[in-house]
C-alpha cells in the first residue's frame, strides 16, 4: 500500500524529521488560502505546488512548480488538475491528478563544486543479505536507479541491526561519507535513525526521502539545516492489520478497482495482461495453473486465489471480477476441494453463470468456461454442474489439468 506525499510528510514529521509545512487541496480555488498559509511570514513568499500521484519523476514532467504569488499558485494548480502527469514511472497515458500539495518552498543551499545540496536516503529490505538496509547517496534529487546502475560506488549501503535498528555510530559514519559537516552531521544522523525507526514501526517495505536537503543559510540560521522535501512510502499489506491509522490513509481512487473489490471479499486477485481468466483455490495451485496455461500457449488474464474456504458469494464475486475484464476470452476454473467443497464451488459457478450480467445487458456467460474439479464432494459437484449445463451452454468439464488448459487455450 502506498500513500501520497502530503501524508508521507506528516508521517515524517510525527517521527521528528523536519519537513516544510503545507496543505493538500483539490481545486484551483483552494490554492489562494493554501499559498498564504504556506508562505506565512516569508519576506519573499515562495511556495511549491506539487501533484499528488503514486509516481515519481514529477519534477522533470512539470508537476512540481515553484510559485511566487497566489495567481501563480492557482495557475499551476489548474494546470496540474487539468493535465495527466506523464513520467517514466507512469503508464504511457499518464495519471490523472486529483490532489495537489501547496507547501512552503525550501531554499536549497548551493554545493561547492556545482549543483545543490540534495541527497538520497531510503530504508528497505535487501533480499541478498536478508537484512533491512539504509541506502544513501550524495546525488539525490534525480533518478537514483540510473546512478545505482551507472556508478554503484556512489551508493552507500548500511545494514540495520535486526534488534537495535540503525545505531548512532552507523548513522554518523554514513553522514560523514555523504559529506555532511558541522551541525549537519548530527541532524542528518538523527533523520537516518528516525527513518529506520519509522520503517520498522510502520511495517514499511520502503521508506524513502528524495531529496534530503541542506537549506541555504539565513540570518537566524547561518549554516542552514538538514530537512526532507519529498518522501515516498510503501507498506507491507500483510502488516496493515496492526496499523488502522495507515489503513485510513489509503487512497482507493488511485488503485486498481477490481483488486480493491476482491480484497473486500477475501480474494487474492492480481490483474495481468493476458486473455485467460483463472479462478483457483490456493496460491500454489493458482501459480501452477498460470504455468500450465502458458505451457499450452495461453496468457493468464489474472491471478485469482479464492482461498481455502470461500463462500458462494465470494465465488460469484470472483467470476464477476474476472468477466468484467474485456480482454478475457475464456475462463478456467481449477479447484482442488480440500477444506473447500466441490459442490459449494459448483453452486457458486451456477449462481454466477445465471446471475452474471454482461456489458451489453444480457445474462449468462458468453466466453467458454472450462471447469476442472477434484477432491471433497467432487461427485456432488459434478452432478450439480451436469444438471445446470442447459443454463451454462459455454461450460465444458475437463478430465484433468492438461485437458483443462488445452480446452481453455483453444478460446484465446
Ligand atoms: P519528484 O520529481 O516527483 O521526485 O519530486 P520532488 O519533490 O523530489 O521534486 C523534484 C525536484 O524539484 C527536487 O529534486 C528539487 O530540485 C526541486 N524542488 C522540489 N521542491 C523544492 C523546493 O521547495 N525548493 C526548491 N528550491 N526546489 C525544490
Ligand atoms: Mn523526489
Amino acid at each position: 500500500m502506498k500513500i501520497h506525499e502530503y501524508q508521507a510528510r506528516e508521517l515524517l514529521s510525527n517521527f521528528g524529521i523536519p519537513v516544510p509545512g503545507g496543505q493538500m487541496i483539490e481545486s484551483e480555488a483552494g490554492a489562494y488560502a493554501a499559498f498564504h498559509a504556506a508562505t506565512n511570514g516569508m519576506k519573499t513568499p515562495l511556495a511549491v505546488v506539487k501533484a499528488q500521484v503514486f509516481a515519481g519523476g514529477r519534477g522533470k514532467a512539470g508537476f512540481v512548480k515553484l510559485v511566487k504569488t497566489t495567481e501563480e499558485a492557482a495557475k499551476a494548480t489548474a494546470f496540474m488538475l487539468g493535465n495527466r502527469m506523464k513520467s517514466p514511472q507512469t503508464p504511457a497515458d499518464g495519471l490523472e491528478v486529483k490532489k495537489i500539495l501547496v507547501a512552503r518552498a525550501a531554499d536549497i543551499a548551493p554545493r561547492s563544486g556545482g549543483g545543490t545540496e540534495e541527497f538520497y536516503l531510503a530504508v528497505t529490505t535487501d533480499r541478498k543479505t536478508r537484512r533491512n538496509i539504509l541506502i544513501a547517496s550524495r546525488e539525490g534529487g534525480v533518478e537514483i536507479e540510473q546512478i545505482a546502475h551507472d556508478r554503484p560506488e556512489a551508493i552507500i549501503k548500511e545494514p540495520l541491526h535486526p534488534v537495535l535498528g540503525l545505531q548512532g555510530f552507523q548513522a554518523r559514519n554514513v553522514a560523514y561519507k555523504l559529506g555532511f559537516k558541522g551541525k549537519h552531521v548530527g541532524q542528518a544522523s538523527k533523520i537516518m535513525q528516525s527513518l529506520a525507526k519509522l520503517f520498522i514501526e510502520k511495517d514499511c517495505t520502503l521508506a524513502e526521502i528524495n531529496p534530503l536537503i541542506i537549506t541555504a543559510g539565513t540570518p537566524e540560521k547561518p549554516e542552514g539545516e538538514v530537512i526532507a522535501i519529498d518522501a515516498k512510502f510503501s507498506f507491507d499489506e500483510n502488516g496493515l492489520f496492526r496499523h488502522p491509522e495507515l489503513v485510513s490513509l489509503a487512497d482507493h481512487s488511485e488503485e486498481n478497482a477490481a483488486e480493491i473489490r476482491a480484497q473486500e471479499f477475501g480474494l487474492s486477485y492480481v490483474a495481468l495482461d493476458g486473455t485467460i481468466g483463472c479462478l483457483v483455490n490456493g496460491a500454489g495451485l493458482a501459480m501452477a495453473t498460470m504455468d500450465i496455461v502458458k505451457l499450452h500457449g495461453g496468457e493468464p488474464a489474472n491471478f485469482l486465489d479464492v482461498g481455502g474456504s470461500a463462500s458462494e458469494e465470494a465465488v460469484t464475486e470472483a467470476f464477476s471480477i474476472i468477466l468484467r475484464d474485456p480482454a478475457v476470452k475464456g475462463v478456467l476454473v481449477n479447484i482442488f476441494g480440500g477444506i473447500m467443497k466441490c459442490d459449494i464451488i459448483a453452486q457458486g459457478i451456477i449462481n454466477a453463470a445465471t446471475k452474471h450480467r454482461n456489458a451489453d445487458g444480457t445474462l449468462g456467460f458468453k466466453v467458454p468456461l472450462v471447469v476442472r474439479l477434484e477432491g471433497t464432494n467432487v461427485e456432488a459437484g459434478r452432478k450439480l454442474l451436469k444438471e445446470a449445463q442447459g443454463k451454462i451452454p459455454t461450460m465444458q468439464a475437463a478430465t484433468d489439468l492438461t485437458d483443462a488448459a488445452q480446452r481453455v487455450c483453444a478460446a484465446k
